[in-house]
């Protein structure tokens, strides 16, 4: 079984069944399924093979759903990126990724056209017609061709090429430490297993209706609040941007059952002056991962909203869930809960041995999640997957009851609203400025984005202005990535082969606050 033969499956079983909801309009699996059929032929139609590339430049909307699947259909691998990306990041990942066609939005075609030449493997480019760029009046020229179009000329009989349980359905594209993004493939059973592991574990059923409003090229949403609910004939109520507005609005007319969001998220809806208890009663369940839930921030939303949230956690490369607080034993708050279903963790010292109970070590993940590997990075995944375990980068410890408890990240990555920046990505763009000598990037507490980017500069310019780095950093990173302070210092600490210390400029600005 995989994600696009169990939509069948589910299709034929629930034909009129709400398969999605976007924007006061609905799409019965019947329907899903057909256009998934018709677009996974017209790709093959198109000279999309079997293991072929295909990067998915959109947001939460019916053509990510459909290219998503259509493309699976189809034998390809899936690359989703993220669409606020700048040019630079979206080059990199579709040369790495070794895409052939990309589906984007009809408002992205400026960006990609500035883009062309850095492109020659790009054979394709489905477009996504929007109001706002057929006002703009696009033409759609040389490889383009339009969802529509492609939709349209396939046949709502194609079955596509059989896939493997270990062939890669999806690669999504994380930075670990070493700055550049690497490429986790996750297999059609990684992915299957994971959505209906989570599923058993948080009860999603037929009658549930999913908020999908975390973005659909993160993992997170992917696999739980989406292809979760599909694969047991749930609702997905897409909803392409967060805003407290919108989700009491959504929860209310839809009549939604489970939310999915990052603590952020958690936060704006709990601090909205608007928010009304009663437009969220449908809600059965709230699902938290992505960053730690802050405990108080968890109790004053369950008490205000009369709704239980279950924190997890994962990561890309574990397709991404390892653990959830369950649904028929003690949810203990400030903890990500216990193993689910298949999936087993363990906390361990340097060694890879055991730790004992309540001691902190490395989580380490075994189970039908874990990615093959980093696409075309050998090294790096021999050094992520070892004995067959993924070393999660995380530190942990377990209770006697089994449930886990994130102590801190090992690597050095920032989370800002539940997106994750990784210092060395912001420092390489500042040491390409003419006037930066030295430079380290440190996450800092945020009250409404959880962390912010901080900034540690030396320069040799002493004109040089907080201001004009931030100018330039917007040029070159998506907006999240930014920093949001800068400050100029004579030296950075080092320790003693020279590497910078970005503990100690941490543990500065803790004891300077102190
Ligand atoms: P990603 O690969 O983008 O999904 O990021 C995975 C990382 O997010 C993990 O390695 C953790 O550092 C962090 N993370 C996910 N869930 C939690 C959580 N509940 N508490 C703390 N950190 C988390």
């Amino acid at each position: 079984m995989n994600l696009s033969s169990r939509l069948t499956e589910i299709a034929t079983k629930h034909p009129t069944k709400e398969a999605y909801i976007f924007q006061g309009t609905s799409c019965t699996y019947a329907e899903l399924d057909a256009s998934i059929s018709k677009f996974a032929s017209g790709l093959s139609q198109m000279g999309v093979n079997k293991g072929d590339h295909v990067a998915l430049l959109l947001g939460n909307s019916p053509y990510f759903v459909i290219g998503l699947y259509g493309a699976l259909r189809a034998g390809a691998t899936v690359i989703p990126i993220n669409p606020i990306y700048t040019a630079d990041e979206i080059s990199y990942i579709l040369n790495n990724g070794d895409v052939k066609t990309v589906i984007t939005l009809d408002l992205l075609i400026p960006l990609l056209e500035k883009m062309e030449e850095r492109l020659p493997q790009v054979e394709h480019m489905i477009i996504c017609e929007t109001p706002q760029g057929k006002e703009q009046g696009i033409a759609l020229l040389g490889k383009m061709k339009s969802f529509a179009t492609v939709i349209a000329e396939g046949t709502v009989t194609y079955q596509g090429p059989d896939l493997a349980d270990d062939d890669t359905a999806v690669i999504l594209y994380t930075s670990g430490t070493t700055g550049k993004p690497k490429g986790a493939m996750l297999t059609h059973k990684n992915l299957y297993s994971n959505a209906q592991d989570s599923a058993n574990y948080l009860k999603i059923s037929d009658d549930d209706r999913v908020i999908a409003t975390l973005p659909m090229f993160h993992v997170f949403c992917l696999t739980v609040a989406l292809n979760a609910p599909l694969m047991n004939g749930g609702t997905v109520i897409i909803v392409p941007k967060f805003s407290p507005a919108e989700i009491f609005k959504v929860a209310k007319e839809c009549k939604a059952t489970v939310f999915a969001g990052v603590p952020t998220m958690y936060n704006f809806l709990l601090q909205y002056p608007e928010g009304n208890p009663e437009d969220l009663q449908t809600l059965r369940l709230c699902i938290s991962g992505g960053a730690s839930m802050p405990v108080a921030l968890l109790k004053n939303f369950e008490k205000k909203f009369k709704v239980i949230i279950s924190e997890g956690y994962g990561l890309s490369e574990a397709s991404p869930v390892t653990c959830f607080n369950p649904l028929d034993r003690p949810r203990k708050p400030g903890s990500i809960g216990t193993n689910i279903i298949n999936v087993e963790n363990k906390v361990v010292n340097e060694f890879g041995e055991e730790v004992p109970v309540g001691e902190v070590g490395e989580l380490i993940v075994r189970g039908p999640n874990v990615m093959k590997g980093y696409y075309k990075m050998p090294e790096e995944t021999a050094a992520a997957i070892r004995d067959g375990w993924l070393y999660t980068g995380d530190l942990a410890k377990m209770d006697e009851e089994g449930y886990f408890y994130i102590v801190d990240r090992k690597k050095d990555m920032i989370i800002v609203g539940g997106y994750n920046v990784y210092p060395r990505e912001v420092e390489e763009v500042l040491y390409n400025h003419p006037d930066v000598v030295e430079v380290a990037v440190v996450g800092v507490p945020d009250p409404n984005f959880g962390e912010a980017v901080k900034c540690f500069v030396v320069s040799k310019n002493a004109h040089l202005t907080e201001e004009d780095l931030i100018a330039y950093c917007r040029e070159h990173l998506a907006k999240y990535k930014v920093p949001s302070s800068i400050v100029f210092l004579e030296e950075l600490p080092k320790n003693t082969t020279g590497k910078i210390l970005r503990r100690a400029l941490k543990e500065q600005l803790t004891s300077t606050k102190a």
